[in-house]
């Protein structure tokens, strides 16, 4: 059974999560398609279960008990009189038994044939296919024949560098660079093994390894006519570990002969598999090459995630597109009716800490400021908002920025002031290294290849340095917000800037704090209390006069005479400062905090937890060690207990509700002195 011709969509299941969920609904809705979205336990409060016009439950947080669960999607389209689905991109979306079950159902699939999906799944399939519809490849060995002698006695003909890579792969896993005869037997056997663990397949293919690429990919488009177009390219070279980073539109020095002749092999590629809806052939292009060859790679059969790129040049709406192609309706555009208008970049903010080999991160986004979105300009794709969790159980991205401008000039510079203007406290992102990137200058000449992070590392990699005035801005910061010594609570009141919390202790006029940043590199700081908001800081060796404000959310510093201005974000221990020069991420020692943290009495939450409990009520009078309230985390009970007598102020937070670590839980008045 194929997709049914001329029907309309009413109800639209799709089947994922997150920012393309939420990508989907925005499109679908637009012309006036009801919505229904899934979700699982980590994501019932999620931003695309808000938007949906309805929400059904579908199960555990890991994927596998719930999105990738094919009977469970099925059965809650059938409850949900669903007419179509939509897969989005990961998940379901390019597994041919999903598309042909729910075609099975009676229900639209929006997306490819089931056949295409099947032709396209395999690398090694693919590319003879691709070769007998005479689209360029890489000269290599795809065929059946895994003896691993003759594996490597292909590698040999092939001649060094080659690449060996799993034949079901994906995601850049599985691939492996042999330079030399002495490695290809363990590159073999690594891959194999890769391939295997990784997707249950142990096939590999070999070919030449193009030492300075660019990867060049085309999107196509076809309906159920058999009329096709491509919307040009998207050149994604800016990778980390084969993973796209930055993705722009039209490809940067690449001319429209090549351009012509790369969308005309795309749409072979496409018309060879019958293919129908959105979809992507990826090349690569060697521009070092006197006829700068282009060589197929893969074709995915769905919608890409740097999609957008191509919506901002051409002015097209692709997910609009695979909904009337599923429809049976014709393609909105012929090829003549297309143009590129300007210039399009996109980058992936993950969440996932660049001085760590990219490790994935999680945590609370306690803090989001968004750079301005201006229409066809300036877009922001993404399923979360501040206060969402990033949990462990999906892909680490938290939004796509992407921009537009006339020329490529033009669309850099507003891409520099966004990404600049975008902030994140709470989980650590790439954003700094993601405005490294875009300020090397061969990145901003158009100078781009597969190798572009590799080659500058030395300038991506230099571990971001704390700024000096960034920490003095912290300092200020905790010493407004904290608990001061000696003075009576309605002194503080009194005072413009206050922000006070929690309940306070004797201090003595000078201190020492230390700070350190995520390498462990500490700054002994010496801080002498002149007033309430005046300190000589010793920091370095050096003393600075500082006197400082709260203004809403800045704080306004005056150091050495110059006034200056930062956003301030502490989370536990840890602290972001924002300022128009940048951001630094450093925390409080840890043996300091420790020491701190008992002295404030542990009210704030030890760790991200639940109450589950709360004895008291604003204006309760307390004695040292009564218990005022009791969290739960990691399934262990911590009873907060006042550390001193006092007179309960405030309370933060209600039974059942969910703390960040860090958070302040409740405020006391001292009643006697500590
Ligand atoms: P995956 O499906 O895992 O993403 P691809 O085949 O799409 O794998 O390749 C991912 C990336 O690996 C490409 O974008 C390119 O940077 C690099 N790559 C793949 N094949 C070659 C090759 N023959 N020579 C050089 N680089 C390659």
């Amino acid at each position: 059974m194929t997709n049914q011709k001329n029907k309309k969509i009413i109800r639209l299941l799709i089947a994922n999560r997150g920012e393309i969920a939420v990508r989907i609904m925005q499109s679908a809705q637009k012309i006036g398609i009801h919505c229904i979205a899934l979700y699982s336990d980590a994501d019932a409060h999620s931003m695309h279960v808000k938007q949906a016009n309805e929400a059904w439950y579908i199960g555990a947080s890991p994927a596998k008990e719930s999105y990738l669960v094919v009977e469970k999607v099925l059965q809650v389209a059938k409850e949900a009189r669903a007419d179509a689905i939509h897969p989005g991109y990961g998940f379901l979306s390019e597994n041919a038994g999903f598309a042909k079950a729910v075609q099975d159902a009676g229900i639209i699939w929006v997306g490819p044939p089931v056949k295409a999906i099947e032709a396209m799944g395999s690398k090694s399939e693919s590319k003879s296919l691709m070769e007998k519809a005479q689209v360029p490849l890489v000269p290599g060995y795809h065929g059946d024949n895994q003896d691993e002698a003759f594996l490597a006695e292909q590698v040999k003909q092939i001649g060094f560098p080659v690449l060996i890579k799993a034949s079901a792969g994906g995601g850049g896993k599985g691939m492996r660079v042999v330079e030399t005869e002495s490695e290809i037997n363990a590159a073999i056997t690594a891959s194999k093994r890769e391939g295997l663990n990784s997707f249950g397949d142990d096939k590999l293919l070999v070919e030449k390894y193009i030492t300075r690429p660019r990867h060049v990919e085309i999107q196509v488009f076809m309906d159920q006519h058999g009329n096709g177009v491509y919307l040009f390219e998207r050149d994604c070279s800016i990778q980390r570990r084969h993973q796209k980073v930055v993705e722009e539109a039209p490809a940067p020095k690449f001319d429209n002969a090549t351009r012509q002749a790369m969308g005309e092999a795309a749409l072979q590629a496409a018309r060879a598999i019958n293919y129908e809806g959105a979809g992507t052939v990826e090349f690569l292009y060697d521009p070092t090459q006197a006829d700068s060859p282009f060589y197929f790679m893969e074709m995915n059969t769905r919608l890409q995630v740097e999609h957008p790129v191509t919506e901002m040049i051409t002015g097209q709406d692709l997910v609009v597109w695979q909904l009337k192609v599923a429809q049976g309706e014709p393609l909105p555009l012929s090829q003549n009716d297309l143009r590129i208008n300007g210039h399009s970049m996109e980058v992936r903010i993950y969440a996932e800490d660049p001085d760590n080999e990219f490790l994935p991160t999680t945590g609370t986004l306690d803090h989001v400021q968004l750079p301005e979105l201006i229409a066809n300009r300036v877009r922001l794709d993404t399923g979360v908002q501040q206060g969402d969790e990033v949990s462990p159980y999906y892909d680490p991205m938290i939004s796509k920025l992407i921009v537009w401008g006339e020329d490529r000039a033009q669309c850099v510079s507003t891409l520099k002031h966004a990404l600049q203007a975008y902030q994140i406290a709470g989980v650590t992102t790439n954003l700094s290294f993601l405005r490294r990137v875009i300020n090397i200058d061969a990145f901003q000449q158009g100078d781009v290849s597969t190798r572009f992070i590799e080659e500058f590392n030395d300038q991506l990699m230099t571990q971001q340095d704390v700024k000096q005035h960034h920490l003095i801005a912290g300092i200020c910061h905790h010493m407004l917000s904290r608990k001061s010594a000696g003075q009576s609570r309605s002194d503080f009141a009194q005072s413009p800037w206050h922000n006070l919390n929690g309940f306070r202790l004797n201090q003595a006029a000078r201190e020492s704090l230390r700070f350190e940043n995520k390498h462990g590199d500490q700054w002994p700081v010496t801080v002498d209390t002149l007033s309430l908001n005046q300190w000589n800081i010793q920091l370095d060796e050096i003393t600075h006069s500082v006197q400082a404000r709260m203004v809403n959310d800045q704080i306004q510093y005056q150091m050495d005479n110059q006034w200056h201005s930062a956003r301030v974000i502490v989370h536990g221990r840890r602290i972001w400062v924002y300022d128009h020069q940048g951001e630094s991420e450093f925390q409080f020692a840890s043996q300091d905090y420790a020491q701190q943290d008992e002295q404030q009495g542990n009210l704030t939450a030890p760790m991200n937890g639940t109450i589950i409990q709360v004895d008291v009520t604003p204006g309760d009078q307390v004695k040292t060690g009564d218990v005022l309230m009791i969290m739960e985390a990691m399934k262990m009970e911590h009873a907060i207990k006042a550390p001193t007598d006092g007179i309960v102020k405030e309370i933060s937070f209600n039974l059942g509700d969910l703390v960040a670590e860090g958070a302040i839980l409740l405020e006391l008045e001292e009643t006697s002195e500590a």
